[in-house]
């Protein structure tokens, strides 16, 4: 069972971080978006993409984890598949998302940027564990997306394959549940 883990939102509290950074340039604290394209709120995608990217670039380690402690959780889906990779849809900080992994002591293999053309869905892995709801439309049917909630994915219906996760620990149980009932994991377990 191979998964790809996303980091933004999934691991790392970007969110929080944007905020944070947002309210340092503007004096005032920015609306929380509700839907995946920035709709109902006064900055667009780019300005989010654009401060994110510089806090990535100067100012990563200081980003939080979505969960504190996140060490033990990512240590119990390593230890629950049989590959882990990052996998990250922003390009030109992967060295520093390493950095930021190795910090917080996620559990990981490998770490991949994947460009804004290509799927994670397409990649291989048998589970996406992820926040963005553009995984809903490209998910093969012999995979599982697990997808962490955020109040921008809240309004998606999810196909059969795909199931909500509050923290990483209920994915933990997802996997396992997983596990239990496909019988092309029943045997799986991190070498
Ligand atoms: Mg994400």
């Amino acid at each position: 069972m191979k998964i790809a883990l996303d980091i933004e939102s999934t691991l790392a509290d970007i969110p929080a971080a944007f905020r944070d950074e947002y309210e340092n340039r503007h004096g005032e604290k920015p609306d929380i978006s509700t839907t995946w394209g920035f709709e109902n709120v006064s900055y667009g995608a780019d300005e989010f993409h654009k401060i994110t990217q510089q806090i990535w670039e100067e100012n990563s380690l200081k980003i939080l984890p979505t969960e504190d402690p996140i060490s033990i959780p990512t240590r119990k889906i390593y230890e629950t598949a049989n590959g882990v990779d990052l996998v990250t849809g922003r390009q030109g900080v992967e060295e520093k998302m390493r950095k930021w992994a190795d910090f917080q002591d996620v559990w990981y293999d490998d770490l991949y940027s994947v460009s804004s053309q290509e799927e994670k869905a397409d990649l291989g892995y048998d589970v996406i564990i992820d926040d963005s709801p553009r995984h809903i439309d490209t998910l093969h049917d012999d995979q599982y997306l697990f997808l962490y909630n955020q109040p921008y994915n809240r309004n998606y219906n999810l196909p059969k394959n795909a199931s909500r996760v509050d923290n990483l620990h209920q994915c933990e149980l997802s996997l396992l549940e997983v596990r239990t009932k496909d019988d092309r994991f029943k045997s799986a377990q991190h070498r």
